[in-house]
């Protein structure tokens, strides 16, 4: 029987989000089975892209990681904040939006990976990956705690524990997860790095088009466990998914990775029916699609391309251009052309797009594209 726990917070200042992790921690059995005292600990938060802002839920906030990194100090280990976001995404930025600019003033070390030097790394069981490229300090670390947001998300249904570990390697290799096929490429990742415990943060969580541009949902929770797919299990039934509906939670259990059988999960703190909400799956938040515009991903199309084209479409909204697009269908990243649609309508973006994509009148190159020249190709006047 493994434990996660559910432990409600009463506000979002520090002495509440950091009574609130504390419990968390605490009810789940501790961290001092698997944090022993001179570990180097990486508390890895989830910081997806720069944010719209810092209350939309789409990164953790930097209160949760601080709770986390004081408790592993307490445990006599050091504790490292560290990130790269997505392909092509600036994490300095995301950590500025969010406020991790006010930790690091107070003395805590937060990592901007993406600037530190990249190790290659076989990985002896990985099932669609031989090898990784990632981070030196990575490599460094005696122990990973993964500290992810509440959120939906436009591939995987949703991003907690597990999902959380693609930003331990570099943007090249976020892309060839993408290609190689997201569930087992970032199962092969947890397999690898294998995390000891997560606290997920649910203060306030993202439902819809996650995982940048979705919809802020206060939840005023915070879960944790030492089996992050019993975790995942238990925060993913919270917002409304059964464990068999998300790709990787199944993929990380079929691995023995831990447990999604909610007969062998104890739940501490608050039961799952007394603060479960459904959130609005990715496909069903229709703010975009209702201006007549279709959007056609494949498995290939990584977050570099999904999250840049969302933004543009959501830029377009607030200076009132985006009707000028409708009609139009996109085609982001490796995928093939839609039948039956004029080629006049069509508009390729990405640098990895099929050569058919790449030949269109239309086609926005980059990786990913720059929001700007989307925009421009978006807005092109085209025959009536
Ligand atoms: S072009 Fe787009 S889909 Fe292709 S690798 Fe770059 S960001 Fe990802």
């Amino acid at each position: 029987m493994t434990t996660v726990s559910i432990v409600r917070v009463a506000g979002k200042d520090r002495t509440q989000v950091t009574a609130g992790v504390r419990r968390a921690i605490a009810m789940a059995g501790g961290m001092d089975d698997v944090i022993r005292p001179g570990m180097r600990v990486m508390i890895k938060p989830n910081m997806v892209a720069p944010p719209p802002s810092a209350e939309v839920g789409a990164c953790t906030s930097p209160l949760v990681c601080q709770a986390v990194a004081d408790v592993v100090t307490e445990l006599g280990a050091r504790p490292i904040i560290a990130e790269s976001s997505a392909r092509g995404a600036d994490t300095e930025a995301a950590y500025r939006i969010m406020g991790y600019d006010a930790l690091r003033a107070q003395g805590y070390d937060v990592v901007d990976l993406k600037q530190d030097k990249t190790v290659r790394v076989p990985l002896a069981d990985g099932r669609v990956l031989g090898d990784i490229t990632t981070f030196d300090l990575v490599t460094r670390m005696d122990a990973i705690v993964s500290v992810p947001i509440l959120k939906t998300h436009d591939q995987g249904q949703i991003t907690l524990a597990l999902k959380n570990l693609k930003g331990l390697v570099i943007d090249a290799d976020k892309r060839r997860i993408h290609q190689l096929g997201m569930f087992e490429g970032t199962v092969d990742l947890v397999s690898h790095f294998k995390p000891v415990f997560a606290v997920v943060d649910a203060i306030v969580g993202q439902e819809g088009m996650g995982p940048l541009l979705g919809l802020p949902v206060e939840m005023g929770l915070v879960m944790a466990g030492r089996d992050l797919v019993a975790v995942d299990a238990i925060a993913g039934r919270v917002m409304g998914f059964a464990p068999a509906e998300v790709p990787i939670t199944v993929a990380a259990a079929a691995r023995g990775l831990g447990t999604m059988e909610e007969t062998a999960i104890r739940v501490v703190g608050e039961p799952v029916a007394s603060v479960a909400r459904r959130f609005v799956r990715a496909e069903e938040d229709h703010r975009i699609d209702a201006e007549g515009i279709s959007i056609v991903h494949s498995q290939g199309t990584c977050t570099g391309c999904r999250n840049g084209l969302l933004s543009s479409l959501f830029d377009m909204r607030a200076d009132g251009s985006l009707a000028k697009a409708r009609g139009l269908t996109i085609v982001a990243g490796p995928t093939p052309l839609p039948a039956g649609v004029p080629q006049e309508y069509l508009i390729g973006i990405g640098s990895c797009a099929l050569p058919e994509a790449k030949n269109l009148p239309s086609f926005v190159k980059g990786c990913p594209p720059n929001n700007v020249d989307i925009i421009r190709a978006l807005t092109e006047e085209r025959p009536a």
